[in-house]
C-alpha cells in the first residue's frame, strides 16, 4: 500500500495523549472523535463551573455569546444534577454575572456570538481529525480504525480536510465501503418488513436506520460519559 512508510511506523507523536485517547474511542461504539468531543465538552463545562470561574477572558467570551446554546445548557444540567462535584451554586455564581452583563447590553441591542463552548468543541473534533490522520499513517492505526464503526459524515469532512495523499484515499475508500454496507442493510430493512416477505432481519439491518442518524448527524449521548466524579 503506498501510504505505508517502512520504518516509520510508529513516530514519536503518536505516544501523544490525543492518540492514545483516540485508539481508546475506536474500541467503543459509533463515531470514535464524537466520543472524544463530548468528554471533552464535559470536562470543560465543569472546569468552567469550577476552576476557571475567576477567569475574566472566560468570563468575556461566556458573556458575549450570552450563556450557553441549549444543547450545551442541557449538558451543563446534567453534570449539576448528577456528579457530587458540580453545585447549584457554581451555576448560579456563572450565570449570576451574565444577568448583569445582559442588562446592561439591552439599551445597546443584543448581538449574541455564537456558544462558547461550541466554537471550543469544533476546535476540539478539528484537533482530534488531524490526529487521526497521524495515527492512519501506520499500518496498526489503519488495522484498528478499519474494525472500528468509523466516523460520522461531519467528522469525516474534518479527517478528509486534515489527511492528504493516500491516507485521504484510504479514508475515502474506507468510507465509500461503509456507506455501500448501510445502503444495502438500510434496502433490506424494508424489503423484510413487507407483509409479503418471510425472511428474518439480521442485527444489522434492524439496527440500519438507527446507524443512519448518527452517521449524518454525529452522535449524541443520552448519559454523561466523562466520569467526571
Ligand atoms: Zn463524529
Ligand atoms: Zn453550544
Amino acid at each position: 500500500m503506498r501510504f505505508f512508510r517502512p520504518g516509520s511506523r510508529r513516530g514519536p507523536a503518536e505516544n501523544s495523549v490525543e492518540l492514545v485517547r483516540l485508539r481508546r474511542a475506536m474500541g467503543e461504539p459509533r463515531c470514535p472523535i464524537c466520543r472524544l468531543v463530548r468528554e471533552s465538552e464535559e470536562w470543560r463545562l465543569w472546569l468552567l463551573l469550577y476552576e476557571h470561574s475567576g477567569d475574566p477572558e472566560l468570563h468575556r467570551r461566556f458573556e458575549r455569546s450570552l450563556g450557553l446554546c441549549s444543547r450545551h445548557a442541557e449538558i451543563l444540567k446534567r453534570i449539576v444534577i448528577q456528579r457530587p462535584s458540580a453545585t447549584p451554586a457554581a451555576a448560579a455564581r456563572f450565570y449570576e454575572t451574565l444577568c448583569a452583563h445582559v442588562r446592561g447590553a439591552l439599551g445597546a441591542g443584543l448581538l449574541r456570538q455564537r456558544c462558547e463552548l461550541c466554537r471550543y468543541a469544533e476546535d476540539t473534533a478539528r484537533r482530534y481529525a488531524a490526529s487521526l490522520a497521524e495515527l492512519l499513517r501506520s499500518a496498526e492505526g489503519r488495522r484498528d480504525y478499519g474494525r472500528s464503526d468509523g466516523l460520522c459524515i461531519p467528522h469525516l469532512a474534518y479527517a478528509l480536510e486534515a489527511a492528504t495523499g493516500g491516507i485521504r484515499d484510504f479514508l475515502r475508500t474506507d468510507a465509500a465501503a461503509r456507506l455501500a454496507a448501510l445502503e444495502g442493510n438500510l434496502r433490506e430493512l424494508q424489503r423484510k418488513q413487507r407483509y409479503d416477505v418471510h425472511e428474518g432481519i439480521t442485527p444489522e439491518e434492524a439496527n440500519a436506520w438507527r446507524e443512519a442518524l448518527w452517521r449524518f448527524g454525529g452522535v449524541e449521548f443520552d448519559d454523561l460519559i466523562a466520569g467526571i466524579p
